[in-house]
């Protein structure tokens, strides 16, 4: 088959891997950049469900994500003396979880949409996008590495912080919006609780989260905070300390739990944020993925939204015969309503569900049927 075009994707993870993935399958020639030197690996588990998972098996990933899928039985609501208040029984031990859902950890995701278009696709690691100019006929790229190139289309699916949005879109916008909240996340090789339990603690405008799975227990401390926090974003430490004094003298396993976070090689810490865009697209370049609607973890569908973000880029693209111009007007029309929905569900999850205010609302969170 002829190539439609050339396309540059910016960024190697959920989005970009995806958005490659379908780019190559409509006949497009692509190339992807990720400003890392490898694959990025870690984050929490990765929630796949509803239309998510029709897209997985569009793709003939299914039944290896299904071999690594994880297994989560239990969420409990715990109290300062670690009773337990309420609980969501999600499926009893043993049992094999239906097809419906799939969560499975960030790294296996990503190694599995990497190793289905490995072969297919250029890949041009430890290099960025410095400058795009716009001609008649493509757009003109210049990288880090210093070659320039010219594409049909440029896609960034390089995450909240887009060096694509931040190139191309309009810089005198800020178009992070700030949820009033921070949190970290560390994940630790020893099982804190049980496996494939997950455990919730809270005291007013704090928040701890329990994920232990494969050995392993995601600790996540989350707080409100009205104003946003100065901090050097490549200063672990000085993150770090920000957790650590948050958090020091609370109750339950606070203690210990920080001590983890003190040893602990990896630490993740940023603010709960979305991104609102009025359009995703301006001229032969998209967005897709949190560079374009970030809903924030709080979300829990990040995952999902990048995927079905690449796939409705990649239908519109194919409904319109490669017009790329009909094809965003599609695009930004057809995905909004459900971007719409996952941002605003998403903000009132840290406020409501995450991180209650008040003991009163922590005591309704804990002991309410179906909290989400
Ligand atoms: C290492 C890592 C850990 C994560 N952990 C969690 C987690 O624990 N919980 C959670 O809810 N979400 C986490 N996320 C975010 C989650 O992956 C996304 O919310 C979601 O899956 C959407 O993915 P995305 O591909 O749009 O963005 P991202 O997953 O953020 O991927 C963006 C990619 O673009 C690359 N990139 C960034 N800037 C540039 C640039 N200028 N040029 C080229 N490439 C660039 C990045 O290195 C990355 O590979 C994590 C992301 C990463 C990269």
């Amino acid at each position: 088959m002829d190539s439609l075009g050339k396309v540059l994707v910016s960024g190697a993870s959920i989005a970009g891997l995806s958005t490659a993935y379908w780019m190559n399958k409509l006949g497009y020639k692509v190339t992807v950049v990720e400003i890392a030197s490898e694959l990025r690996k870690g984050g929490t588990a990765v929630d796949l469900r509803g239309n998510t998972i029709d897209l997985v098996k569009r793709m003939g990933i299914f039944d290896q994500l299904k071999l690594d899928r994880l297994s989560l039985e239990l969420i409990e609501f715990k109290n300062a003396d670690d009773g337990t208040e309420g609980s969501i029984l999600l499926k009893n031990e043993g049992v094999q979880p239906g097809d419906d859902e799939l969560e499975i950890e960030r790294d296996k995701l990503v190694g599995i949409l990497f190793n289905s278009i490995k072969n297919d696709i250029e890949f041009s690691f430890n290099n960025s996008i410095i400058a795009l100019d716009e001609t008649k006929d493509n757009m003109h790229v210049t990288f880090k590495n210093g070659t320039q190139r010219a594409f049909d289309l440029v896609l960034g699916c390089d995450g909240t912080h887009s060096g694509v949005r931040k190139i191309w879109f309009d810089k005198n916008i800020d178009y992070t919006y700030f949820l009033g909240a921070y949190f970290s996340i560390s994940i630790v090789n020893k099982l804190l609780i049980k496996q494939n339990t997950m455990q919730f603690y809270n005291v007013p405008g704090k928040a701890y989260i329990l994920n232990a799975y494969k050995n392993k227990t995601d600790i996540i401390f989350c707080f409100l905070s009205e104003k946003q926090i100065p901090y050097d974003y490549r200063d672990i430490e000085q993150q770090r300390n920000i957790i650590l004094k948050q958090f020091a003298g609370q109750g339950w396993r606070t203690t210990e739990l920080l001590e983890e976070i003190e040893k602990s090689e990896n630490f993740y810490f940023d603010k709960f944020c979305q991104i609102k865009m009025p359009s995703w697209t301006k001229g032969r370049v998209a967005l897709v993925g949190d560079a374009a609607y970030c809903a924030s973890p709080a979300a829990g569908i990040g995952g999902s939204l990048a995927m079905e973000g690449a796939a409705a880029l990649a239908d519109a693209l194919e409904k319109n015969n490669g017009n790329f111009g009909l094809a965003f007007t599609d695009y930004n029309k057809t995905l909004r309503p459900f971007i719409d929905d996952v941002q605003a569900e998403a903000e009132l999850n840290v406020r409501e569900n995450f991180i209650p205010r008040t003991e009163e609302a922590i005591r309704k969170r804990n002991t309410q049927k179906d909290p989400w």
